[in-house]
């Protein structure tokens, strides 16, 4: 539910009847959360969250609540103040959560999306579940103690949830992206493009075509290398060929949706603003990974090419692209709805070559839908990554005092307007901050229950890797980079040359 100002019982100061703040007997705020020594993983997502926070100093009297891990260090506390040990909090949740949290690596999944079992390799964890699971119990635990539950709102005020279709352009194929494109261009506001520079940047009519819109990269090659030093040259002359070509690419999504530490410090260096890969999140709020910089954008994972792919392997070819696409068409039309009631990011992608470009109503009846739902932010990646970055700088404090929850922000963003989630158990109220502050009733109304969406969604079930699929992994093999060009300082390159060398 949303409040608007109107709508809140008074303004701070305006009772003649409240005693002076003097005469009260001094209160600690009840909101930021002070976080002492605590797991990395849990700071991303309270971050994530918008979790008012702060970094726990001993003696600070910023905050009621203290955060700290009892296998760590335990805070002096003053007077007036809690803590929680977020050990217990690890034991609740079950299993070990940190580490789960902190695991950046991928593994095959497969889900039944109608007739269909589509394959993709995406991240082994599901970091939106866990962190649901996570922040529900520690609201729980805050809110037992006396205490106050709110988030910064992840969309700006009036948004309920934000929508996206990012293109990444593999191949280029002249028929499938006049197709794509004709749809795109009507809808720039929340299209964006990344493009892979080998394959595009000698067609000029393509890059004229796109400039103006939202462009990011998507490598030079094609392919999400294991070695740093190969992601960096890779990343680099990509974005330098796009820029040659007079596009300044902003962002960056990796080939075949792969995430490694290597190719995260060549976006580090090259100080790219955010990049999106499946295999380290998906279906998730936006977070900066842990000691970095480069905001990572998760987005749904299922595309039409997965559709196809799965399509092709069940059906008749005359028929498999009709049912991969009304297959997609209708996954696409579930996920936006639910998503938009779950306030979720609606943020999905596709390939114009052979697929988009080929089923181009696919685009059309999507947007069509997406038109019709109500607080909707239209928004390209590029435009959602500065508002993410914004709001992770917002620092809230609040207090509670006769019957009133007073919220005073700083450092707010000029051209976004921030809102916070006032929560109570799993039912929240969205009130816009104005000019930094909101006030309201400790009994707002509150909206319906929120839920994780993870329910309803198809179910993932794993796949193991086949020794074929292990190797391939291992010896990052691939056919994008030509024989010349691949790097022969490390033995997995030379013997991924030695091999392409014998297989050519
Ligand atoms: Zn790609």
């Amino acid at each position: 539910m949303t409040l608007t100002l109107a709508q809140v019982p008074s303004r701070v100061g305006a009772s003649a009847a409240r005693p002076a703040l003097a005469e009260q007997p001094i209160r600690l705020p009840d909101l930021p959360l002070l976080v002492a020594d605590v797991p990395q993983a849990l700071r991303v997502a309270l971050s994530q969250e918008g979790v008012p926070c702060q970094d726990y100093v001993p003696g600070s009297r910023a905050g009621r609540f203290v955060l700290y891990d009892s296998t760590r260090l335990r805070p002096r506390l003053g007077e007036g103040q809690r803590s929680f040990d977020v050990d217990e909090l690890r034991r609740i949740v079950g299993g070990n959560v940190w580490q789960e949290l902190a695991d950046e690596r991928a593994g095959r999944f497969a889900w039944q999306i109608g007739p269909l079992a589509v394959e993709e390799v995406v991240a082994r964890a599901d970091r939106a579940a866990l962190r649901w699971q996570l922040m529900s119990k520690l609201r729980a635990m805050v809110e037992a103690a006396g205490g106050l539950w709110m988030s910064i709102a992840a969309f700006p005020h009036p948004y309920q949830t934000a929508f996206n279709f990012r293109i990444d352009h593999d191949e280029y194929d002249a028929g499938d992206f006049a197709a794509t494109l004709a749809i795109a261009e009507r809808h720039a506001d929340c299209v964006s493009h990344y493009v892979c520079a080998s394959t595009h940047v000698r067609h000029s009519q393509v890059l004229q075509r796109l400039r103006g819109m939202h462009v990011g990269s998507h490598g030079f090659w094609h392919h999400t290398y294991r070695d740093a030093s190969a992601n960096l040259t890779n990343v680099s002359r990509g974005i330098d060929a796009l820029a040659a070509a007079g596009i300044v690419p902003q962002g960056f999504a990796a080939p075949l949706g792969r995430f490694n530490r290597g190719l995260l410090a060549a976006l580090e260096s090259l100080c790219v603003s955010h990049s999106s890969e499946f295999g380290l999140a998906f279906d998730d709020l936006p977070f900066f990974p842990a000691g970095s910089s480069v905001l990572q954008i998760p987005i749904h994972p299922v595309c039409l090419g997965l559709c196809l792919d799965a399509a092709g392997s069940r059906f008749p070819a005359e028929k498999a692209g009709a049912v991969a696409a009304e297959t997609a068409l209708r996954h696409f039309l579930r996920m936006a709805r639910d998503k938009h009631q779950a306030r979720e990011p609606v943020f999905f992608y596709g390939h114009p070559a052979a697929r988009l470009g080929r089923f181009p109503h696919l685009l059309r009846e999507l947007f069509d839908f997406v038109g019709t739902l109500d607080g909707v932010w239209r928004v390209t990646l590029a435009e959602f990554a500065k508002w993410w970055t914004a709001r992770a700088k917002i620092s809230v404090q609040a207090f509670r005092r006769n019957g009133q929850i007073e919220v005073v922000a700083e450092r707010c963003p000029v051209h976004y307007s921030p809102a916070v989630d006032y929560w109570r158990g799993d039912r929240a109220a969205t009130l816009p901050l104005m000019n930094g502050r909101a006030v309201f009733a400790c009994d707002a109304p509150l909206g319906e229950p929120r839920r994780p969406l993870r329910d309803a969604y198809p179910r993932r079930v794993a796949r193991r890797w086949g020794w074929r699929d292990r190797l391939c992994r291992y010896l990052d093999w691939e056919y994008a980079t030509p024989l010349e060009e691949i790097a022969t300082h490390h033995w997995r390159g030379r013997t991924k040359r030695l091999l392409r060398e014998v297989k050519a």
